[in-house]
């Protein structure tokens, strides 16, 4: 049977030294644990070390005025009880719902799901949508990139060796929404996520997009087609038609390409408008 050691480090400085022990592929590193575990068999590279994230002092989350940080291994469960987080980011309390199940939300992460980077990710579209930034720390220093530029595809993620997700950052409250359409709600993973989000500052739209390959993307010539904080039927028709061409869906087991495209359309009409609904819209008292 294969042994390896299994590390719990509690401050920063230990974890990023556990992960320079040893040779490249041999270290695992688990948050919640609840994808990386399923990647045990069939590993080219013998397993030397877990190095589990669980006892790092990262089990954050902050309002700053608008702004808030979530440290990237607070479980999405106690994210999604936080009292603010419906009234002031509706479109976020949404996508953590949408993810597994209440136990599975208990041990999961939002480190964790960006890392696994998933086409079908439901917490990538909103902070797409957003504007988050994912504040990544290594031996060598600490940098901050935009969700855009660090999602890459499946498994793929800007996160170099060495090198750990420490919290993501959503720089202002935003009315949003996120709508997603599964075959099986309770157990399986979105044919198509929406998330929509209007910035008073920027004055603006975002809209992204999930289950979309090789990762979730931002629309931008849809958002341009939404003028304000309330576009009428005719503008949100033009962005959904712009939005389920552009998409470059495929098809699997879960859907069509075709049937992908339709469910971006309606799914983009009914989520701006659920935004523009909701009390923390602009404009609403
Ligand atoms: C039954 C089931 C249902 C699921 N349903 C959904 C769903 O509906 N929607 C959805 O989006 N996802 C779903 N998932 C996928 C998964 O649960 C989520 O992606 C979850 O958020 C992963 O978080 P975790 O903390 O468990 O990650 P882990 O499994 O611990 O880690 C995942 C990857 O991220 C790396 N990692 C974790 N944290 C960090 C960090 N801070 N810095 C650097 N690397 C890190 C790990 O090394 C690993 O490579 C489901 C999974 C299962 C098993």
């Amino acid at each position: 049977m294969a042994t390896f050691s299994f590390v719990q480090p509690s401050t920063t400085d230990e974890a990023l030294a556990a992960l320079r022990l040893g040779e490249p592929g041999e270290t695992m590193i688990v948050a919640g644990g609840t994808d990386v575990l399923f990647g045990l068999e069939g590993r080219r590279i013998p397993l030397k070390r877990v190095v589990s994230l669980r006892h790092l002092p990262w089990k954050t989350l902050s309002w700053a005025g608008e702004s808030l940080r979530i440290g990237s291994t607070l479980p999405l469960r106690t994210l999604e009880r936080d009292p603010d987080l419906r009234r002031r980011i509706p479109g976020l309390w949404q996508a953590v719902r949408a993810v597994g199940s209440v136990a599975l939300r208990h041990r999961a992460t939002l480190g964790g799901n960006l890392v696994r980077s998933s086409p079908a990710s439901d917490l990538i579209p909103i902070l797409l949508a957003l504007d988050s930034e994912v504040d990544i720390i290594g031996m060598e220093g600490e940098r901050s990139l935009p969700v855009d530029q660090f999602v890459r595809a499946s498994r793929t993620t800007a996160l170099g060796s060495g090198e750990l997700i420490r919290s993501v950052a959503i720089p202002e409250a935003r009315a949003s929404a996120f709508l997603w359409q599964r075959v099986r709600p309770a157990n399986d993973i979105s044919q198509v996520g929406v998330a929509v989000a209007y910035s008073p500052s920027r004055k603006g739209w975002r809209i992204a997009v999930g289950g979309v390959v090789p990762r979730p993307v931002l629309l931008p010539q849809a958002e341009r087609l939404l003028s304000g904080p309330f576009p009428g039927a005719a503008e949100l028709r033009a962005a959904a038609q712009e939005a389920s061409m552009r998409v470059p869906f495929a098809t699997d087991r879960r859907a069509t390409e075709e049937y992908r495209r339709q469910l971006v359309a309606t799914l983009l009409q009914r989520a701006v408008r659920a935004a523009g609904s909701h009390p923390s819209s602009p404009g609403v008292p």
